[in-house]
């Protein structure tokens, strides 16, 4: 970008204005993506704000290709990167369920986190064509960009593994393991003032090799319920590390899009952090300073099951119902069946209302983004604080494929690996029906007690099949 044409618009101008506007349209589509009823409108900013940031590097990629005589060559090989790259995300976004976008979510940083490592490596090779007086500069951009790069990179993919159950949602529990991140950080810093010296490729090498195994350990030792605050931490590093890479690009957008996505990755961690009552410092160092979990094997004592028929009864006579949806509400695709039974309901005067969770479901705000789907009036949607005090005064609780966000052993068993941990507290209420297939535990692998409790019946089976056959009876 740095040649350019003569005349009173230069190439490097237009890019400036049409990065600002395209910064501008970024920064318009985060305020709009914040709330329900302008979330569209943000996604339309968003998509603007990247057509015209395209439409400029590609014009100034032609520009530069003509002044040094390549005839479109570079022109080319960036089309044709970039066209592979749209019908890979197209289909990608087409193909994927609702339930499998957390994963995606992940993968999508870890190839951001690769990027920041090859633009680091190529700044290596082309560093001669720095200014003497910027070397020292351009050598830290280098390091600290393959640093963050790298540890996104393979974090990103300990992430999807989890997120897919391809791999155990289990923290990884390494003796000393506080010490090795210390250590990785330690020898990033020695490395990077040896780098600055003297920038051989076995350094290169090194950081490389450490970051990459930094990032594998930070995100394995982090297990079952804390995994959503690491989906957010690594949306942040992700955005740093574009950030990084814009450096040594000397590319404007790129750094003020990282800058957005990293602090506004890193704000939603510490909203979610404080949500769950984690420390946000043991988040993001790994898990620092938790222990290993004591393995529970409590007997609670028997559960007992209902009907459909009999919750319909439950349903028909009570006044007040709170639902609280889970991630079983999306693996079963219910929100539609969920949005008529609360339809049928409060035509009979049932006072429905919803309790959501701030990490029900596998992103932040799955419930929401399905129920508003679903066209279930926003006015009925509770946030866990709003309704959790009222639970104590309904009559039934539909827990539809929750399971950890309606467990009292976070609130009253301080061995249990999710202690501490606010819920949604169902079992205060007067019934609490439980909508799943099978006793087994939710997302953080925790027994729930609350399937035993006098007032709690299960429900087994699938959530919409279950939900069909309240509809025909109510
Ligand atoms: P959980 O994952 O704890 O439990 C979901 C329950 O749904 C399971 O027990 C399962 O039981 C049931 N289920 C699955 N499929 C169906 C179906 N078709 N019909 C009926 N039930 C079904 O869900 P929660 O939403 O309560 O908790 C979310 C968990 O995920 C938390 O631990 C959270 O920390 C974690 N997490 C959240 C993220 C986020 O950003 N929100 C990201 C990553 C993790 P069964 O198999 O017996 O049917």
């Amino acid at each position: 970008m740095s040649n350019t044409i003569s005349g009173p618009l230069t190439t490097e101008s237009l890019a400036g204005a049409a990065y600002i506007v395209a910064a501008l349209l970024f920064i318009l589509s985060l305020a709009g993506l914040s709330k329900h009823e302008t979330a569209r409108r943000g996604v339309a900013y968003g998509i603007a704000g990247m057509a015209i940031a395209l439409a400029s590097t590609v014009w100034g990629t032609l520009q530069s290709d003509f002044i040094s005589g390549l005839a479109g060559i570079g022109t080319l090989l960036l089309l044709v990167a970039v066209i592979i790259g749209a019908a890979i995300g197209l289909w990608r976004a087409r193909a994927v369920q609702m339930t499998g976008m957390p994963e995606l979510i992940a993968i999508l940083h870890s190839f951001v986190g690769l990027a920041a490592v090859l633009v680091g490596w190529n700044g290596h090779f082309e560093a001669k064509d720095v200014a003497p007086s910027l070397l020292g500069v351009h050598r830290s951009e280098v390091f600290i960009g393959v640093f963050i790069g790298a540890v996104t990179f393979t974090g990103s993919i300990v992430a999807f593994l989890k997120l897919s159950a391809r791999i155990k949602s289990k923290p990884l529990m390494l003796p000393g393991k506080n010490l090795l991140n210390l250590g990785a950080l330690l020898a990033f810093a020695a490395l990077t003032v040896w780098y600055v010296a003297e920038p051989q490729l076995s350094l290169l090498v090194a950081v490389t090799a450490i970051a990459l195994a930094l990032g594998w350990h930070l995100v394995a030792s982090i297990g079952g319920g804390d995994m959503p605050v690491v989906v957010s931490m690594l949306n942040s590093y992700s955005g740093w590390a574009a950030a990084a890479a814009g450096f040594l690009l000397n590319n404007d957008l790129l750094i003020v899009t990282g800058a957005l996505v990293g602090s506004s990755g890193a704000y939603l961690s510490y909203i979610m952090c404080k949500a769950m009552n984690r420390s946000f410092v043991s988040v993001i160092a790994g898990g620092f300073g938790l222990e290993a979990p004591a393995s529970s094997d409590t007997d609670y004592g028997e559960h007992r099951e209902i009907t459909a028929e009999e919750t319909a009864d439950l349903l028909k006579n009570a006044s007040s119902v709170v639902i609280t949806p889970g991630y079983g509400m999306a693996v079963a695709q219910a929100q539609h069946h969920v949005a008529e039974l609360t339809r049928k309901l409060r035509e009979k005067q049932v006072d429905v209302r919803f309790g959501i969770h701030p990490v029900a479901g596998r992103l932040p705000g799955h419930m929401n983004v399905l129920l508003a789907e679903a066209k279930v009036p926003y006015d009925i949607v509770l946030e866990m604080d709003e309704i959790n005090d009222e639970l104590a005064q309904t009559e039934v609780v539909l827990v539809i494929g929750a399971n950890d966000t309606v467990n009292p052993a976070a609130a009253e068993d301080p061995g249990s690996p999710i202690a501490g941990m606010p819920v949604l507290r169902v079992w205060e209420a007067g019934n609490v029906v439980v909508f799943k297939r099978s006793m087994a535990s939710g997302y953080a692998g925790v027994q729930n007690p609350l399937f035993f409790r006098d007032n709690s019946q299960m429900l087994f089976g699938d959530a919409k099949d279950r939900i069909d056959d309240i509809l025909q009876r109510i």
